[in-house]
């Protein structure tokens, strides 16, 4: 029956797919044991079911396409060989004829006795293999209580899958999307997790703070993922389905009416010239960010090089990797960050402290960074070494204090010393940044600012640290506010300092890529925006439309305002509330 399952998009787009949960292990198992009478036809349904995944696994191959279906292929042929493993089968098949235990109870018994082996090993790799335990389980549970219609199974075996889980790691991103998966239904998770980001990266739908769904769904459901609406459809009814295959048309539709702004400026009505720079996690990023003409690379997240591997990339390795992307943008200017982890980017790289009682006050960014000097040197030198191949700028992350500036540019120079007397072509100037995205550097940014070439505002960490709310925790989604007027004051106050000491000031937290927020960053002052290039197209549609001038002179309205109904009620009006009186900007922020 449909039923419809409410959380928060986390990254736009639908998905059309069939529901793989993370916890097979939360099937229902009927522990009774089984009346002699039963055994044979509990056999019969579990080699049914058995079949049945089997044919499912044998379907997926056949549909693999493209340059990562061998990798891909490989994972499913891992799974296939289980299923035809006889220690396997036969141990399940014991278990009901013998054991007289029902098939999903069986299948249960069979997944915790592996599973402890697996976790057992003390290679990490070998470890990881549960996993593969893990969905095919799952994948005969699925079918052992499938309940969709005939109809419904014959659509799900030509849909990829929708991976259900209570939360997914950044680092499990990459290899899932690699494996088919079309988008992601999360029970806990926020929609400014790194996860969330990567997502949207990896261009697939996924709503997080869904609670419901693991109690509520079956391997193998069909489900239709809403990403804008935050929202999940199981057991879609043809209406529904007639309503994506709409939607499909008018993302097409909508992609043309965009296409035509690929190669428009950025200006407003009056004429006031705006960069609108990308976001980059991975290359399709940077395919994106030049096709939808961004003015560069405003943020590049370095840590996602660091993910999924037992050791950190060397040098060559991150200098490849830098230089493409700096070559990817032709000419256009790169800021490139160090390395940000720690809180909720779990690095498989063992570089960052495990058991933090309290991770995202505690040793990530460039406070990780300090702490392993030889690792910042390796990727100061890797970024450096691209400075001769294009306009790369350093972005440090996390900054509290200018000691950490001045520690950072030392060493710098050092490197570029270093490297210059060993015959690399390094860019006589280079500049560095911080990232103003913990409330002391931006209140101590008067002070601080000298010490730095440009600062970009990282409103996703800024507006968490500054209202203290986790921006991980869905149940705090509603305390997470931009608009508080403490934020808004930070911001109009970084704004401000940086530009009257004549500094870059960029923001390139999500706030940037928002259109709802577009009008009010131009009032405080902002001119330089860096987002997930897939906003980029809507935001130089809005910039466009917008009177610079006179949403500057709405910004000592705003500031002085001081609840949010009232706030919201006038970033709702800025589009239209264009003849306001000048005021200064800083004497409302005294
Ligand atoms: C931010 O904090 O706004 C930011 C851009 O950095 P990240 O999301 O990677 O923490
Ligand atoms: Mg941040």
């Amino acid at each position: 029956m449909r039923l419809v399952l409410n959380g928060s998009g986390a990254s736009r787009g639908k998905a059309l797919g069939r529901a793989r949960l993370e916890q097979p292990s939360r099937f229902l198992v009927d522990e009774t044991r089984l009346d002699e009478a039963d055994v044979a036809d509990e056999m019969a349904r579990l080699e049914q079911a058995l079949d049945s995944a089997r044919a499912d696994l044998r379907a997926l191959r056949d549909k693999l396409r493209g340059p990562l279906a061998r990798e891909v292929a490989e994972f499913i042929d891992a799974h296939s060989l289980i299923l035809a493993d006889p220690e396997f089968v036969n141990g399940l098949r014991d278990l009901v004829v013998q054991g007289r235990f029902h098939a999903s109870a069986a299948l249960k018994m069979q997944r915790d006795s592996l599973v402890a082996v697996f976790e057992a090993m003390d290679d990490p790799y070998l470890r990881s293999r549960r996993e593969d335990i893990e969905h095919v389980i799952g994948r005969v549970q699925g079918a052992l209580s499938r309940e969709s219609s005939a109809e419904e199974r014959k659509l799900a075996s030509r849909v990829g899958e929708i991976l259900v889980s209570d939360t997914v790691a950044p680092s499990e991103l990459v290899p899932l999307a690699e494996h088919g998966v079309l988008g992601f239904v999360l029970t806990a998770g926020s929609t400014l997790s790194h996860s969330a980001i990567l997502s949207r990266s990896l261009r697939l739908p996924m709503v997080v703070g869904a609670h419901e769904a693991l109690s509520h769904l079956q391997d193998g459901d069909l489900l239709l993922v809403d990403g804008d609406r935050g929202e999940i459809i199981v057991h879609p009814t043809a209406q529904d389905l007639a309503g994506y295959r709409q939607w499909q048309r008018d993302i097409a539709q909508q992609g043309k009416r965009l296409e035509r702004l690929r190669t428009v400026e950025t200006r407003t009505v009056d004429g006031k010239a705006i960069a609108l720079h990308a976001n980059a996690e991975i290359n399709a990023d940077v395919a994106q960010a030049r096709a939808s003409g961004a003015a560069g690379i405003g943020l590049y997240r370095t840590e996602f090089l660091f993910l999924q591997r037992k050791e950190p990339p060397g040098e060559e390795e991150q200098f490849l990797a830098y230089r493409d992307l700096v070559l990817g943008m032709g000419g256009l200017p790169v800021t490139i960050r160090t390395l940000d982890l720690g809180a909720d980017k779990i690095d498989s790289a063992g570089l960052a402290l495990r058991d933090e009682p309290n991770p995202a006050l505690g040793v990530r960014g460039v406070r990780l960074s300090l702490r392993t000097p030889k690792l910042m040197r390796t990727q100061l030198r890797a970024i450096l070494r691209t400075t001769g191949y294009g306009p790369v700028r350093v972005l440090v992350p996390m900054i509290s204090c200018v000691e950490e500036i001045d520690t950072v540019r030392a060493l710098l120079k050092d490197c570029a010393r270093d490297l210059r007397s060993e015959g690399h072509e390094i860019a006589d100037h280079f500049e560095l940044g911080a990232m103003i995205e913990v409330p002391a550097a931006a209140i101590a940014l008067p002070g601080m600012i000298r010490h730095l070439d440009f600062v970009s505002i990282g409103t996703n960490d800024l507006i968490q640290y500054t209202l203290a709310v986790d921006r991980n925790n869905d149940e705090l989604a509603g305390l997470y506010d931009p608009l508080h007027p403490a934020v808004l004051r930070l911001l109009a106050l970084v704004i401000a300092t940086g530009h009257r000491a004549g500094r870059a000031v960029a923001m390139c937290g999500e706030m940037a890529g928002d259109t709802r927020y577009t009008a009010l960053l131009l009032a405080l002052g902002l001119t330089e925006f860096s987002m997930h290039p897939g906003h980029l197209l809507e935001v130089r549609e809005t910039v466009n439309a917008l009177d610079h001038g006179a949403l500057r002179r709405l910004a000592p309205k705003l500031l002085r305002a001081t609840h949010r109904e009232r706030i919201a009620e006038l970033v709702g009006s800025m589009r239209v509330e264009v003849t306001a009186t000048p005021e200064p900007l800083e004497s409302s922020l005294d």
